[in-house]
């Protein structure tokens, strides 16, 4: 059997004073990550799937919604709260198109950092703008520390999907958001948190892989089993999945 062929969302260099030319942009840890769990992993540019998702959707096995910018508020009702928000239009709309289509067909889906908060605003679900203005906590979600290094403790609800995907019900995770989730969307249940209560984690309440975490497995390979488990069990599942081909 081939192997799986992961489709990843990316970013671009936009919202970036440095870039002279845009850029599509992903950090290598994600596709490191994907190919290290058995898969094959493709970028996807937004420019890919604006308006056709189920041209690219057919050819892939599973979905990899990658960290970024913010999620427009107005995709959930709301206006920007303060400067900190910082949105990609252009990827908002790519992935609220592709992300409804990819449930549909069942297609395995991995959601990091934004990719958590994108999901559970396609699916009608609202997030916290600004954690360090709107949330009083002494947790820190904005780590300075290196991108490997864990700095709070994620709970797991015992006998969840994920609890099951990473082997544990407890763990301790890097943390690089300033946004969260607020209300989870009616198709994602919360099965992981963090001890101030901020949403680290979820899955879908219907039969296909869907998780989706707030933290980034794919930096901590090296240092902890349960990111290689989450990446081995999501490129599994994609492997067992025809996706759109079948
Ligand atoms: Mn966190």
């Amino acid at each position: 059997m081939p192997k799986p062929l992961i489709g990843i969302t990316c970013g671009t260099s936009a919202l970036d004073p440095s870039a002279k030319n845009l850029q599509d942009r992903l950090n290598h840890s994600y596709s490191r990550a994907v190919a290290r769990a058995g898969g094959i992993p493709v970028v996807i540019p937004n420019a890919t799937t604006s308006g056709h998702p189920h041209d690219l959707l057919a050819r892939l096995d599973g979905l990899l919604l990658s960290g970024g910018y913010d999620v427009a508020p107005d995709l959930y009702g709301e206006r920007k709260v303060n400067d900190t928000v910082e949105v990609d239009s252009e990827r908002d709309a790519a992935e609220m198109a592709l992300i409804p289509k990819a449930i549909e067909i069942g297609m395995p889906i991995l959601a990091i950092c934004r990719g958590i908060q994108v999901l559970n605003v396609a699916l009608g679900g609202t997030l916290i703008q600004d954690i360090p203005s709107q949330v009083e906590t002494s947790i820190c979600h904005s780590q300075k520390a290196d991108r490997h290094v864990a700095v709070h403790r994620v709970s797991v609800e015992a006998g969840s999907r994920l609890c099951d995907a990473l082997g544990t019900e407890r763990l301790d995770v890097n943390s690089f958001h300033h946004q969260a989730l607020k209300r989870a969307a009616a198709g994602l249940r919360v099965t992981a948190a963090a001890p101030d209560g901020t949403i680290e984690g979820v899955e879908g309440i219907g039969e296909g892989f869907l998780l989706g975490v707030q933290w980034h497995p794919e930096e901590m390979l090296d240092v902890q089993e349960p990111a290689r488990k989450l990446f081995s069990a999501f490129v599994s599942a994609a492997a067992g999945c025809s996706g759109g081909r079948g």
